[in-house]
């Protein structure tokens, strides 16, 4: 790890100060990727200012019955709290089928929707990788790819985004509240990945001198909440697929999958077929997809998940 400075921001605007007087400086919050990051010299920003005390760890109620949840809350008091469990069951059960409780208690929620893709190559500083190193090619096409992407891909890059919280965010159409020393925006997060590109390196809209301070929820939509989560070991592991899905008090339902695209995989336009006609929904949220030999297998897991979820869900009702 190459030498750095360390400052404690004592407010929003200070840490926004900060990181525009000093190029190259990186906001830090838990610290649970970058610091991952920074050991392997992937990341040397030379100086870190540290957010956690800049006032942004509440979840707090607004009148109209949003939630407005602080960047730096962490992804334990996040999944905990009773606003959340009671209103948002899906992001609870998302957050807790993420990392370990160790790393939930140390994890943001910024910081979660910011975190790198796990694609092997990008952690490999000997490997070509067009996410890590612009223009240096792409390790993971023949290569180890079981857990990337199959649909949104690019000749770039095919990495999924591995964040099981962004895909129930997705789901409930939460928004990311973005603060720079000039203003603040609203970003929905439908809007707030790329997806493919032929920039694998630039993976959000957010600019280098803005800030996550806040992601807002709508007030709660109530229905049944589910969170489905496949991955090769049951104790700490990224998705090979995952589901957030719930099923509304008017006989709709909603879905985000994780795990096969690079941002939370929703298609809306096909929604109204999750509870008629599951093949023609998978047939529409897949179209255009481009898997390897080794993920080939998720697209089918996809729809296991999710006829399982609608078969529970026809049980719990009956
Ligand atoms: Fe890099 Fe993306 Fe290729 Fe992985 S899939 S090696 S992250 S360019």
């Amino acid at each position: 790890m190459r030498p750095f400075n360390f400052i404690t921001a004592e407010s929003p605007q200070h840490a926004l100060s900060l990181v525009a007087e000093n190029k190259n400086a990186k906001f830090i919050a838990g610290g649970t990727n970058l610091l991952d990051l920074m050991k392997l010299e992937i990341e040397a920003p030379p100086l870190l200012v540290d957010i956690s005390k800049t006032g942004l760890d509440k979840i707090e109620k607004r009148e109209d019955g949003r939630i407005a949840i602080g960047t730096s809350v962490t992804n334990s008091a996040l999944a905990a709290d009773m606003n959340i469990r009671r209103g948002y069951p899906v992001l609870s059960r998302a957050l807790l089928a993420g990392a370990s409780g160790q790393l939930r208690n140390k994890a943001t929620t910024g910081g979660n929707l910011l975190q790198r893709t796990r694609c092997p190559y990008f952690y490999d500083t000997a490997q070509a990788c067009n996410k890590r190193l612009p223009g240096s090619g792409c390790s993971a096409k023949g290569g180890f790819s079981r857990l990337l992407a199959v649909i949104d891909v690019s000749d770039a890059c095919i990495a999924s985004f591995p964040s099981d919280m962004a895909v129930a965010l997705r789901v409930l159409d939460a928004e990311i509240e973005l603060c720079s020393l000039t203003g603040t925006r609203i970003i929905p997060i439908r809007d707030f990945y790329h997806g493919a590109t032929t920039q694998p390196h630039i993976e959000t809209v957010i600019r280098r001198d803005e800030l996550i301070t806040r992601i807002i929820l709508p007030r709660p939509i109530g229905g049944s909440h589910f969170y489905e989560k496949v991955r090769d070991r049951a104790s700490y592991a990224f998705a090979l697929v995952s589901a957030a899905m719930v099923f509304l008090p008017d006989g709709s339902a909603r879905v985000a999958l994780g795990g096969v695209a690079p941002k939370p995989w929703r298609v809306e336009s096909a929604e109204q077929l999750l509870t008629t006609d599951i093949d023609e929904y998978v047939r529409i949220a897949f179209s255009g997809a481009s898997s390897t030999h080794e993920n080939q297998f998720k697209i089918p897991l996809a729809k296991q998940i999710l006829t399982t979820l609608i078969n529970e869900h026809k049980e719990a009702m009956a």
